[in-house]
């Protein structure tokens, strides 16, 4: 599930009200932004006044005259003219104003095809010591006019300009100051926003997921009364790896731990801490620890762990920020004393990929899996997601669980937040079954991956499963069968789980051939069942190829090659065997190693179907309780074979 949709569909208890827990260091801290906000935006008003009122300024001497003395019918004349109208007796007037100089000619004249009496000149620059002289001789009436009293105005005017640039230019230096103290203040300011969550969530608003429940118990436990369990001496759970696809509920299961124990919840997402800046990730995971102890006993949450904890040095493009931000955490996870009741979980759906040094011990030393549901699981899911819902007297949850194997709590939450909005749509005053399956249908529609399997598949998937099982149950020298699933875990679509009896150094040939025979139980139950074979069964031949390659080449367990080693060269930058070319052997003897692994695996293979054909009662009833339970043990295992007589045939150690 996309980040969205886990959003929208959360848990209305998961909203509940969050009391401050420290409201005297929760709110320092933020108020400086708020008014560097208000301060910056009062700059910056006011050079946009600045601004409309400078251009308004320009704009209005563009269509106004000079000094409002120069009117359009005035002429503009060039001072040897005016000096000739003097002398020809033509000129009235004239008035000085600085350099300026406007006045009236007693008849107009004609200037570049220009005719008024009204004229304007510029004076000599250092004035013309004769020209009173002769305006006297002439008669014409003329004045002086002091220079208008703007030269403040017109300086500042030709100030404006440069004013405006150091403004602009202080305005940005503020705001980048303080996009710095946000930087450095960011970690310690994200932590302060988790700090007020309590949740509200309990166990009873988690479904379909009750190994993990079981496994999260002792941890509130601990977090209720750390004091008894330091005194006994115990196991402290520090570090607790939920593994799970996503949508599961993972987030859910930790907020309910915290709500059971009634203790302060903060979380991050790994994504977050290998944002951006270098040394962010680390101080953020500094400041989520410190907070969380200074709140102990409390949780932290870290959800998707693998984008910090991928193994280090793994890429050449190693992430420094990424590995700092790791070895920040490791350091945080030691650095814990026994005193402080702080648990750390988190969540992750890949969990080969994390770095050893994140599991080792007082680290995340346990792993609780978080697999998706049942149709148990996923009919008390419906259950609890439906509480608030109207529903209609048809509505079957039972038949929608049933019919949704492989869809994850969020896919449930979703369906039924789809089906009562379609149901508001349609003004209907309950939720109808329909609804329920319309919204099913559109749900499908818009997934990538096909959220619920045909009929067909899970009866393919069914009897695959079944013929591993069953294989397992017939064949001596297997580990016992603990569990058959057909909901689908990570890549695969079923699983058969065997639990070995010892841990095995030295394989047996017998053992090997027995593990070959079940690996390819699922296969040739596909063959004996349905009459033809499906690519489900890819990751089983990989296995088989080279289970049955390294008998022939190394342990030399073929009569044909005896026993010689042919064991391939390492390569040492890939970790697989190199290509032909380093063998140690002849083409011939490639040829053989073949053909021997061939007849190896076409063995086993019929040893499985001859099984399988043999037992066809009990694989179709494994099949059959295998599509209503969607999960049988190891017990429900036995009780079929007991049933069909199977159980005969199956080797001593079993009977
Ligand atoms: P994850 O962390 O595993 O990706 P979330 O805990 O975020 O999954 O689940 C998203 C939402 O889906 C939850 O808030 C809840 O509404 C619903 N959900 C998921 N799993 C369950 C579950 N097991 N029981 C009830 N609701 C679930
Ligand atoms: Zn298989």
């Amino acid at each position: 599930m996309d980040a969205q949709a886990t959003y929208m569909y959360q848990n209305p208890n998961d909203q509940g009200p969050r009391t401050p827990r420290r409201p005297d260091t929760g709110g320092n801290g933020s108020s400086n932004n708020n008014s560097g906000g208000n301060g910056s935006s009062i700059l910056f008003r006011v050079i946009v006044i600045a601004v409309v009122v400078i251009i308004g300024f320009y704009l209005f001497r563009m269509f106004t005259s000079d000094n409002g003395m120069v009117s359009s019918d005035t002429i503009e004349v060039p001072y040897s003219t005016f000096y000739q109208q003097i002398k020809s007796g033509n000129v009235e007037s004239v008035t000085f104003q600085g350099q300026d100089a406007t006045g009236q000619f007693k008849n107009a004249i004609t200037v570049n095809q220009k005719t008024s009496n009204k004229f304007h000149f510029m004076t000599l620059p250092d004035g013309d010591p004769t020209l009173i002289k002769l305006l006297q001789q002439y008669h014409v009436t003329y004045q002086a006019k002091p220079v208008p009293d703007n030269n403040l105005l017109y300086i500042l005017l030709n100030l404006a300009p440069w004013i405006l640039v150091i403004g602009v230019f202080f305005l940005i230096m503020r705001r980048a100051t303080q996009s710095q103290q946000n930087i450095f203040s960011f970690g310690k300011s994200r932590a302060k926003l988790i700090l007020e969550d309590r949740p509200s969530t309990t166990f009873g608003d988690v479904a379909g997921v009750d190994e993990a429940k079981n496994d999260l118990v002792e941890v509130v436990e601990y977090l209720k009364t750390p004091q008894k369990f330091q005194r006994l001496g115990g196991l402290i759970p520090r570090g607790v790896l939920l593994v799970g696809p996503p949508g599961t509920g993972k987030t859910l299961l930790a907020r309910a731990v915290a709500g059971e124990a009634g203790v302060p919840f903060f979380s991050m997402s790994g994504s977050e801490f290998v944002e951006v800046l270098v040394g962010v990730g680390a101080s953020r995971v500094r400041d989520l620890f410190e907070q969380a102890k200074k709140a102990s006993p409390s949780i932290i949450f870290i959800d998707e762990i693998d984008a910090v904890g991928r193994q280090r040095g793994s890429s050449i493009n190693s992430n420094d920020e990424r590995e700092q931000t790791l070895n920040q955490l490791l350091v945080e996870m030691d650095g814990f004393d026994a005193r402080q009741a702080v648990v750390v979980l988190a969540a992750t759906n890949r969990p080969d990929g994390l770095d050893k040094a994140l599991l080792r011990p007082g680290r995340f030393d346990r792993r609780v899996t978080v697999d998706r549901p049942d149709w148990n699981g996923r009919l008390s899911i419906l259950k609890i997601h439906t509480r608030t819902v109207p529903l209609a007297k048809d509505v079957d949850l039972l038949a929608i669980a049933r019919s949704t194997p492989g869809m994850v709590g969020a896919d449930l939450a979703n369906l039924v937040n789809e089906a009562a909005l379609l149901a508001a749509r349609r003004n209907l005053d309950y939720v109808t079954q329909n609804c329920f399956l319309e919204s099913l249908d559109k749900i499908q529609i818009g997934a990538e991956r096909p959220l619920i399997l045909s009929d067909e598949d899970l009866n393919v998937i069914a009897y695959h499963e079944g013929g591993h099982a069953l294989t397992g149950l017939l064949t001596e020298y297997v580990d016992p069968v603990t569990k058959v699933t057909i909901v689908p875990r990570g890549q695969a679509l079923g699983v058969t789980q065997y639990t070995p009896l010892d841990d095995r150094y030295n394989y047996a040939q017998d053992y090997l051939e027995a593990q070959l025979v079940t690996a390819l139980g699922g296969r040739a139950a596909e063959q004996v069942a349905i009459g033809h074979i499906t690519t489900g069964a890819e990751n089983d031949l990989q296995r088989v190829t080279a289970i049955a390659r390294q008998m022939v080449t190394k342990w030399g367990m073929s009569d044909r090659l005896g026993t010689i080693s042919f064991s391939e060269r390492e390569d040492p930058f890939a970790g697989t065997a190199l290509a032909s070319n380093s063998r140690e052997y002849s083409e011939k003897t490639a040829t053989l190693i073949d053909e021997e692994v061939n007849r190896i695996v076409k063995r086993a293979y019929e040893r499985a179907v001859n099984l399988l054909t043999e037992h066809r009662v009990t694989l179709d009833r494994i099949a059959q309780a295998l599509r209503t339970n969607e999960v049988i043990d190891a017990k429900q295992l036995r009780e079929i074979m007991i049933e069909t007589g199977a159980i005969e045939a199956a080797p001593a150690s079993y009977r």
